[in-house]
């Protein structure tokens, strides 16, 4: 087990089934995300004989950064697996902060027809550990502090439940890395009986739904899971989380040039839409191989904007990064692993 992907629970569970106090687990955790170090020898206050139990039950093995490239406000991470496998992660500059866009599974089948993640299929899911390295490695680099987290990166997190909500539960620990709850961002391609699952565990995160088409037919063309899942139960499964959690829900639309991006479609979605607790990300689409989808211009962006606006939708346009760095949607892997 790698020390790195155990909740405090579970480490208070370890130290009492082995027969010492609970708060060791405390003290575990300050010498990991407090003071950062990389072996139990170094933590003074654990006695010589319990370092070496430590340190023969639980690994540090870390990932590692295989690439690094910059541009002003995003900062692009390739990282190296133990079984030689490769993820991204993607640092970004905002006004309130920096923000880390953490990938949560090697490849992703869910097959998005305009995604590039999605050419290369699910090798395996990523352990709690693996995204929790992804933080750390970044902090180390920067040598400042994360303050929010989306998972957004490579995969279907939903497809990684139990990692995942580890994960979650290790950097929202205010004896961890401490990112607010309401600072992590759970992006999904709808997997229901998985979100129906997330409503429950009373999480204070963002859920963001990957919706991107407004009816089940154009849905279905571009996103396989709609096939599974359709959109009329999940529209109705963010009503149930909506009035279950309480939270607003973020609804991601890519705007892809003469797919979805028409008048009538930005009246479907309001129509689709109306009256639920949400707002809608317009996503301006990174361009990648698949040269079938391009990126719908600024003007009909502005378009559909003012249409969902008059509507009385909430709606924003996400703000741009890394394109120029291959920072976008799984592009970088792409190039390693062809290479
Ligand atoms: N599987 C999850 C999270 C990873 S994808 C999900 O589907 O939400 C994160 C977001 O990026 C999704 O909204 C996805 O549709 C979008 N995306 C994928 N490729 C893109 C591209 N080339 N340009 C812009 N957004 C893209």
């Amino acid at each position: 087990m790698n020390i790195y992907g155990i909740k405090r629970e579970d480490l208070e569970k370890y130290f009492i089934d082995i027969g010492e106090k609970k708060f060791k687990a405390l003290q575990v955790f300050e010498w990991l995300y407090n003071h950062k170090v990389d072996s139990f020898y170094k933590m003074t206050n654990i006695k010589k004989e319990l370092q070496e139990r430590l340190d023969k039950d639980f690994s540090f093995n870390m990932i590692s950064i295989q690439k690094k490239q910059e541009d002003k406000l995003v900062k692009k991470y390739l990282f190296k697996l133990f079984d030689g496998n490769f993820v991204e992660a993607v640092l970004m500059q905002h006004d309130y902060g920096l923000s880390v866009c953490v990938s949560s599974q090697v490849g992703c089948n869910m097959g998005c027809a305009f995604c590039e993640s999605g050419r290369l299929k699910k090798v395996r899911n990523l352990g709690a550990y693996e995204m929790v390295e992804q933080i750390l490695l970044i902090e180390d680099d920067i040598k400042k502090r994360i303050s929010s987290v989306v998972i957004m990166g490579i995969g279907e997190p939903l497809d990684n439940y139990d990692n995942v909500l580890d994960f979650i539960k290790i950097i929202n620990d205010p004896k961890g890395i401490a990112i607010g709850a309401r600072h992590i961002t759970l992006s999904t391609c709808g997997i229901v009986p998985k979100i129906k699952e997330l409503m429950n565990e009373s999480l204070q995160i963002n859920l963001a739904i990957s919706l991107h088409a407004p009816n089940e037919e154009l849905r279905s063309k571009i996103m396989p899971v709609n096939k599974a899942y359709k959109l009329e139960l999940l529209i109705d499964t963010i009503s149930e989380y909506i009035a279950k959690t309480n939270r607003r829900v973020t609804i991601e639309y890519v705007m892809l040039d003469n797919v979805n991006d028409s008048d009538k479609e930005a009246m479907e979605l309001a129509k689709l839409l109306k009256g639920m607790n949400v707002y809608v990300n317009l996503i301006p689409y990174n361009e990648t191989n698949h040269i079938e989808f391009k990126r719908s211009n600024k003007e009909k962006i502005m378009n559909f904007y003012d249409v969902l606006k008059k509507q009385g939708i909430n709606v924003t346009i996400r703000k741009e990064f890394g394109g120029k760095i291959d920072a976008a949607c799984g592009q970088l892997r792409s190039k390693e692993v062809k290479a």
